[in-house]
């Protein structure tokens, strides 16, 4: 591991100040994922700012009837928050799904939506990799590709954006609270990540200083009824093959609103204009749900090993539709 400083700091502006001054420094919250890749050294930051003294932690409630979640709020408090538990389910569902209890207790939400991928070519400094060094190659385009992405891929990267968190807040037309050097800025969730394209190096919109404050969720009928389904290699402690984040608003049987967004199959968190289109204005029938899933995966393009994600994301969608229904097969 490279030798770098370790700073503290008490306040956001603070610490801004601090990384803008190093470009070669990195924010720490939970450092369950930033200390993994740097003792593997594919994370190398010269200066390491511990930001866990700063005051962004916790759950409240907004006006309306959303809700503010801190940056450095740790995933299990916010998974078993009675505002989020009620108003935002698919939240709750999505982070108990995610990683062990041990790993929940310390990882931060600022932190969860930096996640790097967990494609294993990244992961190892001897092997090609477009988005650890850009212009080397991709291993992983006829390599080993069973969990890599169907979705939003390019030819320099296909790798899968791996979290649960970010899914389900994609569904919520969740909003990103930000600070840097210029000042404050709010940036909505399914604008934060960016696709591979020709910089997969590139995986968000965070500008080198600036810092996650806080996810802003606003409240709705299919944000309070909404569901988290997560299919997955083992049944705990594992990342998605697939998953989907679903919220539906049901009135005398007819969907009035729909928010669907994958995971597991998608370069970044998926949310499916297409598939709400199929839904709202339709009666919540099994056949609606098999038409939405259908045009949820209407432009994957699998790889040699992953074509099986594509009936997998299909089925996964249809379940989590018909339990958010109540519906019978
Ligand atoms: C074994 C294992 C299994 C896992 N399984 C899952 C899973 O099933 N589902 C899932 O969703 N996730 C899973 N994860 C990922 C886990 O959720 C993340 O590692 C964790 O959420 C990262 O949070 P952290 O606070 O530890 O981040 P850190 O490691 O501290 O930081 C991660 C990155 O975010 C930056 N950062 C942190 N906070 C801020 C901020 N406020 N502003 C700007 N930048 C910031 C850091 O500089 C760093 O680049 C797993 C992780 C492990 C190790
Ligand atoms: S899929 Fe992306 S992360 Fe994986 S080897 Fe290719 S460029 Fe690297």
């Amino acid at each position: 591991m490279r030798t770098f400083e370790f700073s503290r700091t008490k306040t956001a502006g603070d610490a801004v100040v601090m990384a803008t001054a190093q470009p070669e420094a990195k924010f720490i919250a939970g450092g369950t994922n930033l200390v993994d890749l740097m003792r593997i050294n594919v994370e190398t930051p010269a200066q390491v700012i511990d930001i866990n003294a700063l005051p962004l932690k916790g759950v409240s409630a907004l006006p309306g009837g959303g809700v503010r979640i801190g940056a450095l709020a740790r995933m299990s408090e916010v998974a078993e928050h009675p505002l989020v538990v009620n108003g935002f389910p698919v939240l709750s569902q999505a982070l108990l799904l995610s990683a062990s209890p041990q790993l929940r207790n310390k990882a931060s939400i600022g932190g969860n939506l930096l996640q790097r991928t967990r494609c294993p070519y990244f992961r190892d400094v001897a092997l090609p990799c477009n988005k650890r060094e850009p212009g080397s190659g991709c291993s992983a385009i006829g390599g080993e590709n069973r969990m890599q992405a169907i979705l939003g891929t390019s030819e320099a990267c296909i790798a899968t954006y791996a979290g649960d968190m970010a899914v389900a807040m994609s569904a919520l037309d969740a909003v990103i609270r930000i600070r840097g050097p210029k000042g404050d800025r709010t940036v909505n969730l399914t604008d934060f990540h960016l696709l591979p394209g020709n910089t997969p190096n590139i995986e968000t919109v965070l500008q080198h200083g600036e810092l996650i404050l806080a996810v802003d969720l606003p409240a709705a009928p299919h944000a309070a009824r909404s569901l988290y389904l997560k299919v997955r290699d083992r049944a705990s402690y594992e990342f998605a093959l697939t998953s989907a984040a679903v919220g539906m608003n049901v009135v005398a049987g007819q969907i009035t609103s729909a928010r669907v967004a994958l995971g597991g199959v998608g370069t970044k968190p998926w949310r499916s204009s297409e598939a709400e289109v199929a839904l709202v204005g339709q009666p919540a029938t099994e056949e609606t749900f098999v038409r939405a899933a259908r045009a949820a995966l209407q432009s994957a393009k699998p790889q040699n090993q992953n074509a099986f994600k594509i009936p997998l994301a299909q089925r996964t969608l249809v379940k989590a539709l018909r339990q958010l229904a109540g519906v019978t097969a």
